[in-house]
């Protein structure tokens, strides 16, 4: 027999060897001996109330062996002779694409235009040190897209959308901690993100699909509304008969192209601000109800606000706890930040995007000759002013919060894990107003909500404009662009993702529609 059980482990008691064992017993009335195993489905920590809990859900055996870890078998085929699906771009969703197409019997094409991770880690370090951005290589593009450099925060409120325990799986068969499918908030780290990608690039290659790295798509041959064939900018031309078009948001080129073409495209709301940092000490004093350093057992604090303000969502987006500020343009001339955090969050710093919804038939009046198109030129000229005022480099435009929320120049900002550097700036003045009054007002709620969160030891760093796409390709039913046969929008670039989770659930998906009737 198996039971499924709900545990409350206090923060002392957590420290005993098999507590939860010991208090499984207890809870179901039996003997040591009937106990054939214990597994933990989800642990969570409950710091609402200051004595702390961690919160178990667990499924004891009764004379019952445990069965496998696993739920999923990944069987990979031998495709080096099937048929082709190519997959323009090997971030997340072109990833799970290639690996679902693999599985599948069909043998998938890649098409990247960054490097290697191993390679692309020279040019991380040319932006953060040199302040060069190579367009190709960054921390959005690349072998794993943006999801390789990223946090690794596993979160996704689209269950409905596909099997987010399969990917979880996927994850660990190609090297993730086994923890991520028990944790209630899972994250790998950046520094572990790496390897695994590697893994799943290894595994498309073994079974014969093929991954063309540095290798940019610079056209789509469409002819009588089909696709026809890819155009690189090598000069080679692939004939294609299904492509999936997995380009993240940041390939503005790819818009742009589909534009040019006249392929439906259209404009959707999308989300814009600021990052803030605080030392992680003050979101560790203020979530755990403590002083000094937090009781060792508890990881760094994150936390999530949100709040109204003037018609439009205020609200923290991507919160790193003990992680780092990184430069994620993807050109020279703009600003863009975001975060990220090693596996063991233990850097000093707690940032988060603090972002405004911008709603794309409202907001943009100023906007409209652009079209469907009118709000990446927004998101374009946010990050071209954020590189004026840090100076024209990837040093970021700073200041701190309590002086961005009063109207004040910052005289001097705090200690920042922003590694290019930041320079006090009016961030208050320059921000456009329907996103930089409404931050200032949301900033001061949310230190009504968290006691210590509104401090001047926090700085907020502009420009976070990447949180989403500002264009959405249209699809049909069967995930098929409704102008362009064998054309299949996929993963954030086409509006259907919101992150490295639901971007590989519609990588799946995208693999499960290409490849019907081929
Ligand atoms: P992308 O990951 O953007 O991949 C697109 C790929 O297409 C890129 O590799 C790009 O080089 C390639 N490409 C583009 N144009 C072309 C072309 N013309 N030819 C060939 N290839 C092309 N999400 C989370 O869920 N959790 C997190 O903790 C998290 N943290 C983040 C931290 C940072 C710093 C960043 C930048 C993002 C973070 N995200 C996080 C967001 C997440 O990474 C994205 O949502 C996800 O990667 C989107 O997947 P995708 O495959 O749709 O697109």
């Amino acid at each position: 027999m198996i039971k499924e059980i709900q545990l409350r482990v206090t923060i002392d008691e957590e420290t005993q060897d098999d507590i939860v064992l010991q208090k499984a017993i207890k809870q179901l009335h039996l003997n040591k001996d009937e106990v054939t195993g214990i597994k933990v489905l989800r642990k969570s920590i409950d710091a609402r109330k200051p004595l702390i809990i961690f919160n178990y859900k667990v499924a004891v055996y009764i004379n019952e062996e445990l069965p496998e870890a696993s739920e999923y078998k990944f069987e990979y085929k031998d495709v080096s002779n099937a048929k082709e699906i190519h997959i323009i771009g090997f971030g997340p969703a072109g990833m799970y694409a290639a690996l679902r197409c693999v599985e599948l019997g069909f043998k998938p094409i890649v098409l990247e235009r960054g490097k290697n991770v191993k390679d692309r880690r020279r040019d991380l370090r040319a932006i953060n040190q040199e302040h060069f951005v190579n367009e190709d290589s960054n921390y959005c593009f690349g072998e794993g897209g943006a999801g390789t450099y990223s946090d690794g925060k596993l979160y996704t409120r689209s269950l409905k959308r596909g099997d987010v325990r399969r990917i979880f799986e996927n994850l660990v068969y190609h090297g993730a901690t086994d923890q991520i499918l028990l944790d209630a908030h899972p994250h790998i780290g950046t520094n572990k993100l790496p390897k695994i990608v590697q893994n799943i690039r290894e595994t498309i290659i073994k079974y014969g699909g093929e991954v063309h790295f540095e290798t940019r798509v610079t056209d789509l041959i469409i002819k009588e509304n089909k696709i026809q064939a890819i155009h690189l900018q090598d000069g080679r031309e692939l004939t294609a008969k299904r492509v999936i078009l997995a380009t993240g948001h940041s390939a503005r080129d790819i818009y742009e192209l589909l534009h040019k073409h006249e392929v439906a495209l259209k404009a959707k709301s999308f989300a814009m601000g600021v990052r803030v940092e605080h030392p992680q000490q003050i979101i560790d004093n203020i979530q755990y109800h403590c002083t000094g350093d937090r009781n060792e057992l508890l990881p760094a604090a994150a936390y999530s606000l949100v709040n109204q303000v003037n018609d439009r969502g205020v609200y923290s987006f991507c919160m790193c706890p003990g992680g780092f500020i990184v430069p994620a343009a993807t050109a020279n001339g703009e600003i863009v930040v975001n975060g990220m955090s090693p596996s063991r969050r233990n850097n000093k710093f707690a940032n988060s995007g603090i972002v405004v919804e911008i709603n794309a038939d409202v907001d943009l009046y100023k906007y409209e000759k652009h079209g469907v198109l009118k709000g990446l030129e927004f998101q374009k000229d946010l990050e071209r002013l954020a590189f004026t005022a840090g100076g024209r480099s990837q040093v970021a435009p700073a200041q701190r919060l309590t002086d961005f929320v009063e109207g004040k120049l910052s005289t001097d900002l705090n200690p920042t894990s922003y590694q290019p550097g930041l320079k006090s700036a009016p961030l208050h003045s320059l921000l456009p107003k329907s996103i930089g009054g409404r931050l200032r007002k949301g900033f001061a709620a949310f230190g009504q909500k968290m006691n210590g969160y509104y401090t001047d030891q926090a700085n907020i760093v502009g420009v976070e404009s990447r949180t989403s796409s500002p264009v959405n390709i249209p699809r049909k039913e069967n995930l098929e662009h409704p102008e362009v046969e064998g054309l299949f929008p996929c993963g954030e670039g086409g509006g259907y993702a919101g992150g490295i989770v639901s971007a590989a659930m519609d990588g799946e998906r995208c693999a499960e529609a290409a490849i019907v009737g081929l």
